[in-house]
């Protein structure tokens, strides 16, 4: 590989964080990533990068071909969407349109990618063929997913896919996976309790849904408690209830409308969150004379690294950090990530990378709040780390 000189380097690293401090200013939100995409498209093409714009609507995927045989590909991933979220942070880069903010760090992920392609493609001493995927939309919106529907791995053949995302609470300079479940399944869930509703006073003429109701609230939790395996991990979470008005005190409401979210790593465990909160929801809304109308959404499967490929990104963070500082069987987390859908067409790994904070958790802003940041300091361990990964997994035959 080339060396690059130490000023040469910093100009980069330069450029990259205006890079990631004006797409900070200016986020948008799912599917409306067109300014950002933008950006990425005119970068990759500055770079001399073959690309192809609008999976997924706004996806754009970049092509860099190794200048040494080899018939196998990658994909590397990133994302670029950002929150519905009002930042209050202060600073230069802040967000420029109101209620909306890259409070996930998106804008990073696309800046760390975008900064590994400028270098992959000055020096492609790499075996095969290397697909940069700046996907859409991945809060809650499916992007990766509709990438894959719109033809990702049949126009761009992948061996395997890598995905990066920051994580507030490892400290800088350290990078965390493991094989296997790394996040969790996300799907939601909403139940509608019918009764007749009534007079406060006159409760007896009808059937009352709060009841059968609250009683659900309450027993949904004996499903993590009584019917998961205390080995297995399960999350049962209502988000939302609703049913009368605040006005109407002595109105007994006719509907309660109850929302929530389940989370789980293992197959078994979705089907048995799916099942048993509708058998209790229907058999206490029968108990009390109602009914209950039951959806149940999978939305994002979760996210499964391949041992073959952990191995890889694991050998590749030690490569750019050092063996201590890489944390190779890290606890999984129950939030979601849509980079799931990419795992589950091809094998590959999904790593954190610290963005700061006490190691506990603690010391820095959580993803998805007003006052997060990216880091910038770690753009260049992101840069690395990609790198890193192609010369490990594209080395020649
Ligand atoms: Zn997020
Ligand atoms: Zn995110």
């Amino acid at each position: 590989m080339t060396v690059m000189s130490d000023d040469k380097a910093l100009a980069q690293i330069d450029e990259l964080v205006s890079i990631r401090h004006d797409i900070h200013a200016h986020p948008e939100l799912a599917y409306e990533e067109v300014r950002t995409a933008d950006i990425v498209a005119a970068k990759l093409t500055e770079w001399g990068i073959e690309i192809h714009r609008g999976l997924g609507k706004t996806g754009v995927v970049g092509t860099i071909k190794g200048k040494r045989p080899g018939q196998r590909a990658i994909g590397l991933r990133a994302d670029m969407d950002a929150l519905p979220l009002e930042e209050k942070n202060g600073f230069e880069h802040k967000s420029v349109h109101a209620g909306k903010m890259h409070a996930c760090g998106h804008d990073g992920h696309t800046t760390m990618l975008l900064g590994a392609a400028r270098r992959l493609a000055a020096d492609p001493d790499f075996a095969g063929t290397v697909h940069l995927i700046f996907q859409p939309a991945e809060e809650g919106a499916g992007g990766g997913r509709a990438m894959i529907e719109d033809g990702l791995f049949k126009l761009f053949p992948c061996d395997a896919v890598y995905g990066m995302h920051n994580m507030p609470g490892i400290p800088t300079g350290r990078f965390a996976i493991k094989p296997g479940p790394m996040m969790a399944a996300a799907d939601t869930w909403n139940m509608r309790f019918k009764g007749t509703g009534g007079h406060g006073a006159m409760s007896f003429m009808g059937t009352d849904p709060t009841v059968p109701a609250a009683q659900f609230v309450l027993a949904a939790q004996t499903i993590i408690g009584r019917n998961l395996a205390a080995t297995d991990a399960g999350v049962i979470s209502v988000g939302h209830i609703g049913a009368g008005s605040a006005a109407g005190a002595s109105v007994i409401p006719s509907e309660v409308y109850i929302v929530g979210t389940a989370r789980s790593f293992k197959p078994a465990v979705r089907d048995l969150l799916e099942r048993r909160l509708g058998e209790l929801a229907t058999g206490i809304a029968t108990a009390h004379g109602c009914t209950v109308e039951y959806h149940y959404i999978r939305r994002y499967p979760p996210v499964i690294n391949a041992q073959e490929q952990t191995e890889v990104a694991i050998a590749a963070a030690a490569k750019t950090v050092g063996a201590e500082q890489v944390n190779g069987n890290t606890t999984p987390v129950m939030g979601a990530e849509d980079f799931a859908f990419m795992l589950e067409a091809k094998p590959g790994a999904y790593i954190f990378i610290g963005n700061g904070g006490d190691g506990s958790g603690g010391g820095c802003h959580s993803v998805h709040t007003p006052l997060y940041d990216f880091n910038d300091g770690i753009i260049p361990d992101g840069v690395n780390y990609w790198c890193n990964l192609v010369a490990e997994e594209l080395r020649s035959p």
